[in-house]
């Protein structure tokens, strides 16, 4: 028998699962935040309530960003904060490295770690802020193919 999931692993493959619900054409990104190893919020790339999908239109591209949708990382944040839950020491597991913009959030809402799996136009001042934080960063070793193989096999 294959060895249980890490937790690693099991967050990541949350986040790589929200991202399947992503509604825009150019990159597909999932969220998780995570506290004492319990999941307490997700988010994906996504439009405003009310605003067309990219997908059933097209993306609203300004400056090379597509500036129509909320960033899940954002996503999962305002989550927690429409629900009155605290970020405050909670983990964050994101298939991509965040942006700058998000960056700064996550570090405004308290969240203390960073667990990415995919390296995506690393923002150098993102990374300096993060230095400066003490937010932790750390590459997860991910692989989706392995984990859908698992599934399969059941
Ligand atoms: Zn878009
Ligand atoms: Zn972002």
């Amino acid at each position: 028998m294959d060895k249980r999931l890490s937790w690693d692993e099991y967050f990541m493959a949350q986040s790589h699962l929200l991202s399947l619900r992503s509604t825009c054409n150019r990159l597909s990104v999932g969220a998780t935040i995570v506290r004492d190893k319990r999941i307490i919020s997700g988010g994906y790339n996504g439009s405003i309530k009310g605003d067309e999908h990219c997908i059933d239109s097209e993306c609203k591209v300004i400056d090379g960003h597509c500036i129509r949708t909320i960033h899940a990382e954002i996503n999962a944040i305002l989550q927690c904060s429409k629900f009155g839950v605290s970020t405050e020491g909670a983990t964050i597991y994101v298939t991509h490295f965040p942006c700058l913009n998000c960056t700064k959030s996550i570090i405004q809402s308290g969240i203390k770690e960073i667990c990415y799996a995919n390296d995506y136009r690393n923002n150098e001042y993102a990374e300096e802020l993060l230095k400066k934080s003490g937010v932790k960063v750390r590459k997860i070793d991910y692989n989706n193919d392995l984990i859908i193989a698992r599934m399969l096999k059941q």
